[in-house]
């Protein structure tokens, strides 16, 4: 699959609006990873699909620490500002 808009409308003949996924076309793809938060054990997210690479950040909604994922090994990790 293409990593473009074009997946929001993959497994559905409606147009789905800007800055919206449809959850059916979620759920049609292949869960590639569920990470928990490295300091409190709470899942964070889920990923889906594949050809991701590169890091997101997320807030824990748990414990509120701001965790990076690094998309190419599936870990989550602590920013360290001091390093
Ligand atoms: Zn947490």
């Amino acid at each position: 699959m293409k990593r473009t808009n074009e997946m929001h409308f993959a497994t559905s003949s409606k147009a789905v609006p800007a800055g919206f996924v449809a959850r059916r076309a979620l759920s049609s793809m292949k869960l590639r990873s569920k990470t928990a938060c490295p300091c409190c054990n709470k899942t964070l997210l889920f990923t889906y699909g594949e050809n991701c690479s590169g890091y997101i950040t997320v807030g824990c909604k748990n414990c509120g620490l701001p965790i990076a994922i690094d998309l190419d090994t599936n870990r989550a990790l602590r920013i360290a500002d001091s390093i």
